[in-house]
């Protein structure tokens, strides 16, 4: 079943919402000119389409191999379309010029990962944790390991992995034990146990270079005693050559439900060489800007899974012939009615649809924040971007992953029995998606982040600022050409204050009542985000039908956001009512009684 990039719903969202070209005086944007932007989303679907997704299916079957010297080969094909990927330079796509990347916007680079990991979600995560080791090293690097490793990461040449997790220790981060002793030159031993760590160990890269979380002999305990290094695994020569072995390596690969494509790898750390990145002690501050570029790319991966299940699922529907329309036979001559007749199949697509379209405004958004915090000229606009960024990271990441799951789900429904074969894609779209609610900090965990410090972060400066955005868009184009999806969006955000407002007047004197609504709060989060997009889609829609614009894609944008108005937007009462309930209903049951 063949993957279909969603190449013109990007040139809607870049060219006609987000009307990139305003920002043309920027950095990164003078360079991304439409045609630019044109030829990096066609090729971008060709080399995705053509080279990547052939190799999804049967990567699933194969899976990695962990041999007896502790090296790993990915399935067949990954090496040689990897090669291919970094011969292209689309790595390099949104990396700093300065250390060798092509500099354009990080919402065209986010086009590109959509694709990428949409034809091949197990694949797209070896590039994918290497951009944030980059982001890592960019803030927390010497000039020195930048100029070193930068270039090779963000070509491709090397790849990165992130090493947090260990057996004991998961979401609770102060409980790590890795050790890190100083040595004579200024490195430091390191030695511990990792576990789960994807991309640890592979055949396709030169170098791999682990950024490793562990204590430093002596250092507090707790999450205050983290530090963070840069862990090769080859010591690089005086020429930026990978040289001696480093003492460490992948002792297991875990045999895990999707994403086998993938190796996810013990790692093993004797007294390995490293370098610290940052201060002592402060470790976690420089690795979040690794989790956050993660927690971003894991939101994507939960919308890329999601639109390649939903795909598949709109050719299937197509196909199969079964029952007949309520309202008589559409193919008379044909022994039964294609399924797409039937109302609750038309229902899971077009809700799927709803979703997808507008997760993927508000990835594009959100991705274009990311460019504003870096490069808009006045300080005010960086810091609001920045704010937003921050605010809307765990959003992105676990609303796009509970409604990826939804989606593929519900695709796999429409399959019928043949989606839960493995002679269709379904099931595999469904393995592969399920990880991402969990990995990168648990969507409850997520939950509690936004809750707990986004909220509050900065006297609430940034939920704030993003009421004020909102309201100041309803404000311009409530009585415009789109004015009932800017009633949907003003409705949904009254929602959202109010849930805001219980959660400040509820929240300190009760954590376990805020806690227990947490997730409904971010999902009313995430459908004002999307209500945002909706209503920003549809106005941009209708300012090109209304230009004459004879193109369907318009009419179809309307009818499909109609789908997610009457029927996605509701659930924000839902969960306003749900986390008003609080915890008393959790907790009535005693501990001993589960
Ligand atoms: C395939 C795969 C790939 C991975 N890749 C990497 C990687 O590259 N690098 C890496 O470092 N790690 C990686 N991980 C680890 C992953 O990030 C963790 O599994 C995840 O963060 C959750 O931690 P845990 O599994 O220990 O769950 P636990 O922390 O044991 O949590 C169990 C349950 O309790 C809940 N919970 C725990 N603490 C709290 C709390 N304080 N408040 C509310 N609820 C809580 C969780 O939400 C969850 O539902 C990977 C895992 C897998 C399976």
């Amino acid at each position: 079943m063949p993957y279909k990039a969603p190449v013109r719903d990007y040139q809607f969202l870049l060219n006609d919402v987000l009307n990139i070209a305003q920002y043309s005086n920027l950095k990164g944007f003078q360079d991304a000119s439409p045609d630019v932007v044109q030829a990096i989303l066609e090729e971008g679907a060709k080399f995705t389409e053509e080279v990547v997704a052939p190799l999804n299916a049967p990567g699933d079957k194969e899976g990695c191999v962990l041999h007896a010297d502790h090296s790993v080969t990915a399935p067949k094909g990954y090496k040689e379309a990897y090669l291919q990927m970094v011969e292209a330079g689309w790595p390099a796509l949104g990396g700093d010029p300065e250390y060798g990347g092509q500099g354009l916007p990080h919402v065209v680079a986010t086009a590109y990962s959509e694709m990428l990991t949409g034809a091949s979600s197990a694949f797209a995560m070896y590039p994918g944790l290497t951009d944030g080791a980059v982001a890592a090293l960019s803030v927390g690097g010497t000039d020195e390991l930048k100029a070193l490793y930068l270039p090779k990461l963000i070509a491709g040449e090397w790849s990165g992995t992130m090493n947090l997790t260990e057996p004991h220790c998961g979401t609770d981060l102060g409980l790590l034990r890795s050790k890190a002793v100083p040595d004579s030159d200024g490195t430091y031993k390191i030695t511990g146990q990792k576990i789960w760590i994807s991309a640890g160990e592979h055949d396709f890269t030169s170098n791999i270079c682990h950024l490793v979380l562990a204590r430093i002999e002596g250092a507090p305990a707790g999450v205050k005693g983290i530090s963070l290094f840069l862990v090769p695994k080859f010591i690089p020569d005086a020429n930026g050559n990978p040289g001696e072995r480093n003492s460490l390596h992948c002792a297991g690969l875990e045999h895990k439900m999707g994403i086998h494509g993938n190796s996810t790898c013990v790692m093993i750390y004797e007294d390995a060489k490293g370098w610290l990145l940052g201060n002592a002690h402060e470790g976690l501050k420089i690795m979040f800007y690794m989790m956050n570029n993660a927690r971003l790319g894991v939101g994507l991966q939960g919308l890329a899974i999601g639109h390649a299940s939903h795909v598949a699922a709109v050719e299937f529907a197509k196909d199969r012939l079964q029952g007949r329309a309520l309202t008589g036979p559409k193919s008379p001559g044909k022994p039964a009615d294609s399924i797409l007749v039937h109302p609750d199949v038309r229902r899971m697509l077009l809700e799927s649809r709803a979703l997808l379209e507008g997760g993927r405004g508000f990835l594009t958004w959100v991705a274009l924040q990311a460019d504003l915090a870096k490069h808009a000229e006045d300080e005010a606009t960086r810091e609001k971007a920045n704010d937003f960024l921050s605010l809307l990271t765990p959003v992105v990441k676990a609303y796009l992953t509970e409604k990826g799951l939804k989606v593929t789900q519900d695709s796999m429904q429409v399959h019928g029995g043949s989606g839960f074969t493995e002679h269709f894609p379904a099931s595999q779209y469904m393995r592969d998606i399920r990880i991402t609610l969990i990995y990168e900090g648990t969507n409850g965990v997520q939950a509690l982040d936004l809750v707990g410090r986004k909220l509050p972060s900065k006297g609430g400066r940034a939920v704030m600022a993003y009421f004020a955005e909102i309201d100041a868009y309803v404000a311009d184009h409530e009585a415009g050409s789109a004015a009932t999806f800017v009633k949907g969006l003003k409705d949904t955000k009254a929602r959202l204050m109010d849930g805001t407002l219980w959660l400040m007047q509820n929240g300190m004197g009760n954590p376990d009542a805020a806690a227990a609504g947490s997730l409904d709060y971010l999902c009313l989060f995430g459908l004002t985000a999307l209500a945002y997009s909706w209503a920003q889609q549809a106005a941009a829609a209708q300012a090109a039908i209304d230009a004459g614009s004879t193109d369907p894609f318009y009419a179809d944008k309307l009818k499909v956001g109609r789908v997610f108005l009457e029927r996605i937007l509701p659930e924000a009462e839902a969960h306003l009512q749900k986390m008003k309930a609080g915890s008393e209903a959790l907790f009535a049951l005693e501990d001993d009684r589960f």
